[in-house]
């Protein structure tokens, strides 16, 4: 399969940066915002344990204290990274735990809030797929006329099994639906998934991606399963009950999903990192670019790029 020229970039996938580049011909930096959601997963809706591998602590600023407001928030950030890495322009992600947890008006004042700001052209919403509905859609649609728009569903798998016993409270065909609900609405979709959660094996893996690559998702965002104190993943680990992935297994099937990914699907991340205090591994998984190069080398080895092994299915 040849390199698709609209990546336009040097990696053999469609890495983020090089998508913003080629929309916007700028830098583009995606700033975080905690604005101080919770979570049905945690407040007792659904469970308040949460996910078998979230440390339910928030962001860093949500440790500190009380919260800045959205625009206090992307200001700051904004001078950050534009010194940082020279950024021209930014998208607000609203990243912290369930960010459509609320009625539609609460979420239009906070997502007016970070759209009125100088140089923001976007927002990127995360979420859980069962906490979207009509109302929501509608209003992410109205803003994605003008700006631009994604929404980020946590998946991690698309196994049940996996998901019941990770306690994520939702089935595969829920994300599947919100994904069908939400398409056609001028919004971009982001599914987040994770490699190595406990009983999973490589081809279950490949059978998440392969999910979602049948389905109309542009972007995706994959890392490997960390182990974080005060987690149920971490007291696993702590035990010797599960063990995490290796550098060179991680990387390797990063590379077999890339593989069945579309070509045009923005690979957004493929490394995550935890807080340091509740660290307990894998360890490589915190030397970012030591992981990047590795899954370059590992694709150049194969002589293969993202979607050389996809397969046009209906779904899209
Ligand atoms: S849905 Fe997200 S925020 Fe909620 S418990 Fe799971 S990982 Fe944590």
């Amino acid at each position: 399969m040849p390199k698709p020229d609209f990546w336009n970039n040097r990696k053999r996938y469609y890495d983020f940066k090089s998508f913003l580049v080629n929309r916007f011909g700028c830098k583009v930096h995606k700033l975080q915002i905690d604005a101080g959601f919770t979570c049905p997963n945690r407040d007792g809706k659904l469970a308040v344990g949460g996910c078998a591998y979230c440390d339910g602590r928030g962001s860093a600023l949500r440790q500190k204290g009380s919260l800045p407001s959205v625009a206090e928030q992307i200001r700051s950030g904004k001078a950050l990274y534009r010194n940082l890495r020279g950024a021209a322009k930014f998208i607000a992600y609203f990243q912290t735990f369930t960010n459509t947890y609320g009625p539609v008006e609460k979420l239009r004042a906070l997502y007016d809030e970070a759209l009125t700001q100088e140089d923001v052209i976007g927002i990127s919403i995360g979420t859980r797929p069962d906490c979207v509905d009509g109302g929501i859609l509608d209003l992410l649609q109205e803003y994605a006329k003008t700006k631009h728009v994604w929404i980020e569903y946590g998946l991690q798998s698309i196994h049940d099994r996996t998901l019941e016993r990770i306690g994520r409270g939702h089935d595969a065909a829920t994300f599947v639906e919100a994904v069908r609900k939400t398409a056609g609405r001028g919004l971009l979709i982001c599914t987040h998934i994770i490699a190595g959660l406990p009983g999973e094996s490589r081809e279950d893996m490949i059978g998440t991606a392969r999910a979602v690559a049948g389905l109309p998702v542009d972007g995706i965002k994959i890392h490997s399963l960390l182990a974080l104190r005060g987690t149920g993943v971490g007291r696993l680990y702590e035990e010797g009950k599960i063990a995490l992935l290796s550098q060179e297994q991680y990387v390797s099937t990063v590379c077999d999903i890339l593989e069945v990914l579309p070509p045009q699907t923005v690979i957004q991340r493929i490394t995550a990192e935890g807080y340091r205090d509740i660290y307990l591994g894998p360890d490589w998984a915190s030397n970012k670019l030591k992981v990047l190069n590795a899954i370059d080398r590992e694709l150049e080895k194969r002589d293969t790029y993202q979607g050389a092994k996809y397969e046009v299915t209906g779904g899209r």
